[in-house]
């Protein structure tokens, strides 16, 4: 196995083994730009090490191997005392990572080659600022001393001087540095600065090797799902410096506004600078503009490089360079990070520009961020007082009176008040006060924390680990930095989107996107921002080629029209549950205590005419469009009082001696209903064979709604869900009373009403037989938030805020399977039972209906199997549209 590759040997396509960094480095050179020259040790020779402890015993000569043909390359040889070649050791992982080892520049430097450097530069300040910088990186990051010792020294250095400026310290103050950080190195590690040159290669080297395992990097693997065991590559590039004199200098640079997208000049330059000067601000960075002036050859040079590598890698890309005594080199470039505005932004403009085609322009974007920009947002020019900085846990801008316990929460909210849940973090006992607040704000915890995670699953606005805040519940309030004091009830913000919190109310504005998805505003509009128009554009290239259909879960009329307006293609889901609540409550209490046949009718009949209301609604705002009716789903004490609060009051009355005959039936039919584990109990299509009428109500209530609909020439398109199904007996029972039903509609209103009769798959037997199922069913619905739970074992309502902190910390899994699905366990029946399904019935229709139909990465999976709808949520739905095109792009 070969460890080391030269730069021109890679390419852009070797991240895997080369890191982000070597990889483009090598893409670079093959350019034909002016990249220092130099090598990379792969991620190979680094997951070697960590395995065994050991670089790979190869390693050593290979590198040799290298070194020789750079020295002989730069005419050369590492830390060589009359003329030293020095390198930078730099990491770089597949995925740029905070917490992974900084760079250590200018090894090779040594006592001995100091004054080399000196000679051939002709410039002494410069050898002995080179050498102060190397002690202080290669102190601080592989020998692991306190930086701000270094830290301190210098700032002795100039004060000696009486000057803030490094720039003010000559050769002699900066010898007299080295020595002070000498000191400072034997003291801290008790050994010697190391001298050798090689010696400090290879410390650096496997330096870079061991911060793949700080506690750091480990945390933000797991936060940010990127596998623990890839490695790191380290990059060995010969110097250039840019701590030569004025004509010399540093910086960063984006080919296009990484907020806009807009084609510019977009960086920051510093003259006579090294390194990290730009990005730790120790002097005032200038506009990358004004290197026009000081040095146009250079600055020309850059633009043209710039504009290459945007043909090149057809995408934003963001580079260092260096200027060597008015020479220009190229020290990475990447493709670069942008704001979700701006990546749809650059995605239509690279379309325009005939960079990329549609296809590829899908795959620049993604449903996050789209979701991200249709959260409501902090108006951008309010003047507010930040007083926090946490992570962006949950998005949404949330703004409400600062409490510190749940208790208060819950009270406040219910009197009317909107509250942000302030705590140092939060556990299962918080859970009802996060629901009753608008947002949740926490001082401790990163993205995978309790409240991160409880709030991502309700789509609540969160802020966490705001460190700076500190939070005393005892005395409910919370200090900011500068010592105010927010009390509890004081006005705070947060934004969930960017992690900022604030003090006051923050005026909060719709989405502009949400108003176009809404229809109040026209991508041609004049008003319409080039976001709009992006948006619309990327919306219509998903149309174009996504093969799944996007239809809504929703169960009024208002829901069905937002969810048309937003692109839904019909209704997957329409629980019925939800229209028996309110008044009619009362209702379905007489179905279910009725003794006698007559008085069980009569609560049918009095619910009939309100359900065929409620469908004649629906089929009008989803007119042309299919319509999925599921029968009553939930267990039938949902529908009843609270057992204990029943129980209190039965009791009082008794005591009073005026018990009222009611309130005894009622209870006795909370104890006869009341179950240990009602998710598993009498509910779905076990209701409809146990409660006589009740499934052929509802489907008498479709009929007649359909019926009605077609009289008055709209296009009813019903469809009957069954749900809960396990076997095909419970299936068919149920099919023959509904059919007849149908029939006598359609006898009765003289329609042909085509119904379709189908089931949900949500228990793992029905996906187990889902073959046998077919035979009954038209039509399949994923019910996966059931079927999650039952072939997992656990109930949603209690798992997600007890222990699934834990198992996300643990790494066994990395996101909720009630988020995202779980492809080998819960998408491994969805697949079998759709093969099994269809090789019955052939074309059977397929759909999902449940949480995951909007979720991205689902979406690709549900795309992937063969199924021919999702159903989601009607904010979800351009969501999925957009994943849906680029599953299929
Ligand atoms: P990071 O990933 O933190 O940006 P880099 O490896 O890119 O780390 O290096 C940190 C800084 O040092 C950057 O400004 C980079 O341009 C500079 N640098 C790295 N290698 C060299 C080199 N061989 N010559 C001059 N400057 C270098
Ligand atoms: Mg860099
Ligand atoms: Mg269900």
């Amino acid at each position: 196995k070969k460890f080391v590759y030269d730069f021109t040997e890679g390419n852009k396509d070797l991240k895997d083994l080369l890191g982000g960094k070597g990889a483009n480095l090598a893409e670079m050179t093959n350019l034909g730009l002016p990249v220092p020259p130099g090598f990379t040790i792969t991620t190979e020779a680094c997951k070697v090490y960590l395995e065994t402890g050991a670089e790979p015993v190869a390693l050593s000569n290979e590198v040799s191997a290298h070194l020789e043909a750079l020295e002989r390359q730069m005419g050369k040889r590492l830390g060589q005392p009359d003329n030293p070649l020095l390198v930078s050791v730099r990491s770089g992982a597949k995925f740029s990572m905070p917490g992974m080892m900084d760079t250590v520049l200018n090894i090779g430097l040594s006592d001995a080659s100091v004054a080399g450097l000196a000679a051939q530069a002709g410039n002494e300040r410069f050898a002995w600022d080179s050498y102060r910088r190397l002690i202080q990186m290669f102190g601080k990051t592989v020998l692991g001393v306190d930086g701000e010792l270094f830290e301190e020294a210098l700032d002795e250095a100039k004060r000696a001087k009486n000057t803030p400026n490094d720039l003010d310290l000559d050769a002699g103050d900066l010898e007299r540095l080295v020595d002070h950080f000498k000191e400072i190195v034997a003291k801290q590690t008790g050994h010697e600065f190391p001298q050798e040159p090689r010696e400090q290669m290879d410390l650096a080297v496997r330096a870079v090797f061991d911060s793949w395992n700080t506690d750091r990097a480990k945390l933000y693997r797991r936060q940010e799902r990127i596998p623990g065991d890839l490695g790191t590559a380290v990059n060995i590039c010969s110097m250039v410096f840019g701590n030569l004199g004025a004509d010399s200098g540093t910086g960063v640079a984006f080919t296009r506004d990484p907020a806009s997208g807009h084609q510019g000049v977009y960086g920051d330059y510093l003259q006579n600078a090294q390194g990290e000067d730009v990005v730790a601000g120790i002097r005032n960075t200038v506009p990358l503009a004004d290197l026009e002036q000081l040095d146009k050859s250079s600055y020309d040079q850059l633009m043209q490089i710039m504009s290459t590598l945007e043909t090149h890698y057809k995408d934003l890309c963001d580079i260092e360079f260096t200027i060597e005594r008015g020479k220009l080199w190229m020290l990475q470039t990447r493709v670069g990070k942008r704001t979700a505005a701006a990546a749809f932004r650059i995605a239509t403009q690279l379309v325009d520009q005939g960079l990329i085609d549609e296809a590829e322009a899908l795959q620049r974007v993604n449903g996050a961020q789209l979701a991200q920009l249709m959260f409501p947002r902090f108006e951008e020019h309010a003047k507010s007082q930040r007083i926090g900085w946490g992570i962006a846990a949950s998005p949404g801008a949330a703004v409400g009176k600062a409490v510190f316990d749940s208790y208060t929460a819950v009270k406040w909210s219910r009197s009317g008040e909107k509250v942000i849940l302030i705590r140092r973090e939060t556990n299962p006992d918080d859970l009802n006060g996060m629901i009753a607040a608008e947002g949740i704000l926490t001082s401790r915890g990163g993205k995978t924390s309790h409240a991160a995670v409880v709030a991502r699953g309700m789509g609540k606005t969160c802020v966490c680990g705001a460190e700076e805040l500190e939070v005393d519940t005892k005395r409910r309030r919370m200090t900011v930095p500068g010592g105010a004091v927010i009390e509890e009830g004081d006005v705070v913000s947060i934004d969930g989107s960017s992690g900022k919190v604030y003090v006051g109310e923050v005026p909060v504005v719709p989405s502009p996107v949400v108003e176009y998805f809404e229809g109040r505003m026209h991508a041609g509009a004049d008003d319409a921002d080039e976001l709009v128009q992006a948006v619309h554009r990327m919306m219509a290239y998903a149309d174009r080629v996504r093969r799944l259909r996007v239809r809504a879960n929703a169960d009024n009329a208002e829901d069905a029209s937002r969810a048309r307006r937003f692109g839904a293609q019909g209704i997957g889901l329409c629980r019925t549950e939800h229209m028996f609540l309110g008044e009619r409550r009362e209702l379905v209490e007489r179905l279910i205590l009725a003794d006698t046949d007559a008085e069980r009718d009569e609560a049918l009949s009095a619910l009939l005419p309100l359900q065929k209301a409620d469908f004649i609604e629906l089929l009008e705002a989803m007119d042309g469009l299919p319509v999925t009716v599921r029968l009553l789903d939930p267990p039938l004490h949902e529908f009843l009082p609270d057992i204990t609060e029943l129980s209190v009051r039965v009791a009082l009355a008794e005591s009073r001696k005026d018990s009222n005959e009611n309130d005894l039936r009622l209870l006795q039919a909370v104890h006869r209903l009341h179950e240990q584990n009602p998710m598993l109990g009498l509910r779905g299509v076990r209701l409809g064979l146990v409660i006589p009428g009740l499934f052929a109500m509802q489907v008498r209530a479709i009929a007649e709604a359909a019926a009605h609909r077609r009289n008055v020439k709209g296009d009813p398109r019903p469809e009957i869900m069954i749900p809960l199904v396990g076997t095909v007996q419970e299936l068919e029972i149920v099919r023959d009373e509904a059919e007849k039903v149908i029939a006598e509609v359609q006898a009765a209103t003289g329609t042909d009403l085509k119904i379709t009769l189908g089931t949900m798959i949500e228990l793992p037997r029905a996906a187990i037989t889902a073959g046998q199922i077919a035979e009954a069913a038209e039509f399949f619905s994923f019910g996966t938030n059931d079927l999650t739970q039952t072939v997992w074992g656990f109930s949603r309502d209690d798992v997600e805020a007890s222990f699934f902190t834990a198992y996300l910390e643990k790494g066994i899994f990395g996101v909720s399977p009630f988020e995202t699905i779980d492809r080998e366990g819960v998408g491994a029946l969805v697949r079998s039972a759709s093969e099994a399904g269809r090789a019955t019935r052939p074309g059977l229709k397929l759909g999902v209906c449940g949480e995951h139909g909007g979720d991205p990465e689902s979406v690709h999976f549900f795309h992937e199997v063969g199924l021919d709808y999702v159903s989601c949520s009607p904010f979800r739905i351009p969501v999925a549209r957009l994943e849906a095109g680029r599953a299929a792009a």
